[in-house]
């Protein structure tokens, strides 16, 4: 069997393993287009800081790789021929596959305003955008940041970490309104007005002002920023090209079905560039996450290796860091709409804007917090700010669906120590659950 997966993101390299766990002999070849191979995308937020070096930005070393005993090529695929099982690569050589994996994530959604193109104007999504931020950033520098979700944030703390004067605009009234409660944003805002960072609500970019370089930017209310650097984050955008070219279906995402199969029986779709059938919901679903991707590539290799496995969308869950700030965002917690990200934002997967809205309550004593969304009979979702202690205890129970009849009183009651509950409920139900 010739395998051919497009794409070294965390979904092509685990589909390999897949594919390696049950077809030791096959041929497997793996062509990406970044120089820089596998390395952990989310690390790029602690590598902008300079907290993570090179060394720990890629997590397979190469003797590692080697046992998978595959073929890398470095280059970009430029055309796909599903009738004759073949693909061209930019570079004029061809290959002919028996399954092909399209595992070529997403992108940056481009900043369409005039002045987008002048150097300076940068966005964060391989290593080499975040080495270009740090070439730039330097003490007496001033940055504009555009974007309300996650990347935007990374990308101030990179920038102010690196010396750089951030100015960070909002479209509405607060940070990441539509997973975060106000509260959350407001604590969030705090740390970064306190680190420095100049927020500006309410500001929407008009153009970016500038000869050859980056000089300032225009807000639509007609103020001026001056800067010498403009970064942006608005959402991302799968990778569709090749499948559009190929003639698989496509909607926001390449169709594929449970198994991971597109509408080609011989090529599957994995990660961030799929729109996956969730069969417990029915929804096609997009899910830009890392925990996904690689969930989805593993299952993407087992069936392209002969197994007949679905994919089981799991509970969102996701650990990041808001200005310091570790956050656990578990569940269902987030509704409306985020008038901030356009596109697809991380983290806010279709499942969570589905599940019913439900009671909030919540805690909070210096900067740790912790904000639970009762059910009438289970928790639907968490969000857990600053001490980590009760996340994984929250994950379990809220995945496997916990029964807490028993404590719901107790934690809606005023002033409940909602921690102490769960904490307490937790040792019990543990001990029942699992193993
Ligand atoms: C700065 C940043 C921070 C993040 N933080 C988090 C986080 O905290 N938590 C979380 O869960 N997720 C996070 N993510 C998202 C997470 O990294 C992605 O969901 C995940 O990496 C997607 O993996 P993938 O394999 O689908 O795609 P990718 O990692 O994008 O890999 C796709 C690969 O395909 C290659 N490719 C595309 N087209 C072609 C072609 N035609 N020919 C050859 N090669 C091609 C691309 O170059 C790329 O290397 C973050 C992402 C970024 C950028």
């Amino acid at each position: 069997m010739k395998y051919i997966i497009i794409g070294t993101g965390v979904a092509g390299i685990a589909a390999i393993e897949a594919i390696r766990s049950i077809d030791p002999g096959g041929s497997i070849t793996l062509i990406g287009d970044d120089t820089h191979g596998y390395y952990s995308r989310p690390g790029l937020a602690y590598y902008l800081t300079g907290e993570v070096n090179d060394k720990l930005l890629f997590p397979q070393i190469a003797a590692e790789f080697r046992r998978f005993q595959i073929h890398s090529i470095k280059g970009l695929v430029a055309h796909i021929s599903p009738s004759t099982h073949q693909i061209d690569l930019q570079n004029g050589s061809s290959l002919n596959y028996d399954r092909l994996l399209l595992a070529t994530g997403a992108l940056a959604a481009p900043l369409t305003v005039p002045g987008a193109k002048l150097p300076g104007v940068v966005k964060l999504d391989h290593l080499d955008d975040a080495r270009k931020i740090m070439k730039l950033a330097r003490r007496g520098k001033a940055a504009v940041v555009v974007g309300g979700g996650i990347t935007a944030l990374e990308i101030v703390e990179g920038l102010t970490a690196c010396g750089t004067k951030v100015h960070y605009l909002l479209r509405g009234n607060r940070y990441w309104s539509n997973v975060l409660d106000e509260d959350e944003s407001h604590l969030v805002q705090n740390r970064l007005t306190e680190e420095g960072v100049v927020i500006h609500y309410h500001a929407e970019l008009k153009e970016i002002l500038g000869r050859g370089l980056v000089q300032a930017i225009r807000l639509v209310d007609g103020s001026v920023i001056p800067c010498d650097i403009v970064a942006y984050a608005i959402g991302i955008v799968p990778r569709l090209e090749l499948a559009r070219q190929a003639g698989l279906a496509v909607d926001r995402g390449i169709l594929a079905n449970e198994y991971l199969r597109t509408t080609n029986s011989d090529i599957f779709a994995a990660g961030d560039t799929a729109q996956v059938l969730d069969p417990r919901s029915g929804h096609m679903i997009l899910d830009s996450l890392w925990g996904t991707a690689r969930d989805q590539g593993r299952v993407a290799g087992l069936n392209m290796a002969g197994k007949q496995t679905a994919y089981i969308k799991s509970l969102p869950s996701n650990v990041t860091r808001l200005a310091g700030l570790t956050t656990t965002i578990i569940g269902a917690v987030g509704k409306g709409r985020d008038e901030d990200v356009v596109g697809i934002a991380r983290g806010d997967s279709e499942a969570w804007r589905e599940l019913p809205d439900a009671m909030a309550i919540q805690t909070a004593f210096d900067i740790n917090h912790v904000r639970l969304l009762v059910g009438e009979r289970t928790l639907l979702g968490a969000v857990v700010m600053g001490d980590q202690l009760l996340s994984l205890p929250l994950e379990k129970m809220i995945a496997g669906e916990a029964d807490i009849s028993p404590i719901r009183s107790k934690l809606l009651a005023s002033g409940a120590a909602i921690a102490d509950i769960i904490s307490d409920y937790w040792i019990g139900w543990s001990k029942l659950h699992t193993s």
